[in-house]
């Protein structure tokens, strides 16, 4: 038996309804009085620069050269006139070759669906070196279709993450540990500069002995005051790192004495064990992450409660898609997500706005000197008195480079 489809509609005293016939149904109103649409946005290019001639200090064993080229941003072009911006944590190079494998699973593809673009990327990389520079490369396009669909629908990233938890978040000072006077020297200006929470840096700490490492400490707090919130970073991602359980423990047992918050990378990444014993007897807070490039690395810690804190790195991890998985698992597993931001002003803004979308978050890391940081956008970052950044409110990413100093900055 055929039945008629009819469409019910509420009268205007909002009781009575009629049954009316599909032909007969409501028209939509004239396109010109409709919000604006986008059905899709293809990508028509995808372009790189890269950051160098101005790289701080990173204390490494093999030491800096200011034109080390460890940071390129990535530019996704679109049909629509918009260009979307990202940050890749690798060299230009490395980029370019991963985009010889990823631009054709790209070109023409719909730029406002970044989490099926990222996962595709991150499964096409499978056979070319899955969780390395291939996965560095697709979080800078990752985070740049972010910012192409925040554009094209006039919202902040932050709110298509699934909206603000909060409007600002403390920034933490991310600085290298030094001898003592310059260490306090640059204790000083980072206090001057209004930061309430401070990091410190490998950089001889953990490379010589024990009474060194507590002098550093030692300073620091005499510096900064018993107000500040001190962090410490062992660093022991690095090549060849000496120390193990024990060391991490002793270690971490001093820095409660001077109530340092939290202790970071004080054993090889991958010492789950390790890393989970010391979590479970230390008094400071214990963190770990970013030397992780997959989703998959971050489980078994999360799972078995290894850290206190993880600290995936947007310009690395996949991008935005990926650590809104991972952030989303540690909170559900009583973790806390900080994460690593010792890149650029375009990776800052990409932690802001997953730091804003995350139902609990307390820092956002922030290098300090650093041009690619300070000096890249038309409206740098600024604390403001209680040593808090705003999450931007712009479109996308809601930041703009500044053409000059990317064009500075870049040879
Ligand atoms: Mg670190």
């Amino acid at each position: 038996m055929s039945r008629t489809v009819c469409w019910r509609v509420g009268s205007q005293d909002g009781n009575a309804v009629a049954l009316i016939e599909p032909d007969a149904r409501p028209q939509p109103p004239p396109a010109s009085s409709q919000p604006r649409t986008w059905s899709t946005v293809k990508i028509t290019a995808v372009r790189t620069i890269p950051l160098l001639g101005a790289t701080p200090e990173t204390g490494w064993s093999r030491g800096t050269d200011p034109t080390m080229n460890l940071h390129t941003l990535v530019l996704v072009d679109t049909d629509a006139g918009v260009t979307g911006v990202g940050s890749s944590f690798t060299s230009t190079p490395l980029v370019d070759a991963a985009l010889e494998i990823l631009r054709p699973v790209l070109i023409g593809e719909n730029a406002l669906e970044p989490d099926r673009l990222c996962e595709t990327m991150l499964q096409t990389g499978y056979w070319h070196g899955r969780g390395g520079a291939i996965s560095f490369a697709v979080s800078g396009i990752d985070v740049a279709l972010w910012d192409v669909l925040g554009k094209a629908v006039t919202q902040p990233v932050s709110s298509l993450l699934g909206g603000r938890y909060r409007e600002r978040i403390p920034a933490y000072a991310s600085l290298l540990f030094a001898d003592p006077p310059i260490l306090r020297d640059r204790l000083a200006a980072t206090l001057e500069n209004g930061f309430r929470t401070i990091k410190l840096g490998w950089n001889g700490f953990g490379r010589r002995d024990r009474r060194y490492d507590e002098l550093l400490i030692k300073t620091a707090r005499d510096t900064v005051g018993p107000e500040i919130d001190l962090l410490v970073d062992a660093g022991a991602s690095e090549e060849f790192w000496p120390h193990g359980y024990k060391w991490a423990s002793e270690t971490a047992r001093m820095l409660a004495t001077y109530d340092v918050t939290w202790l970071e990378e004080p054993l090889p990444p991958d010492d789950i064990e390790g890393f989970r014993r010391l979590t479970a007897q230390a008094d400071v807070l214990i963190a770990t992450g970013e030397a992780f490039n997959r989703r998959q690395e971050f489980l078994p810690f999360i799972q078995a409660r290894a850290v206190d804190i993880v600290q995936p790195d947007i310009t690395k991890c996949g991008g935005l898609s990926e650590v809104r998985r991972i952030a989303w698992s540690a909170h559900d597993h009583g973790v806390l997500v900080v994460t690593h931001g010792w890149n650029t002003a375009v990776g800052v803004a990409a932690d802001l706005h997953l730091a804003a979308a995350l139902p609990v978050a307390r820092w956002v890391e922030f290098q300090t000197p650093s041009p690619y940081i300070n000096d890249l956008l038309t409206a740098p970052f600024e604390l403001d008195a209680d040593g808090c950044l705003a999450i931007p409110t712009g479109p996308g990413l809601g930041i703009e480079l500044d053409l000059d100093a990317v064009a500075r900055l870049s040879h």
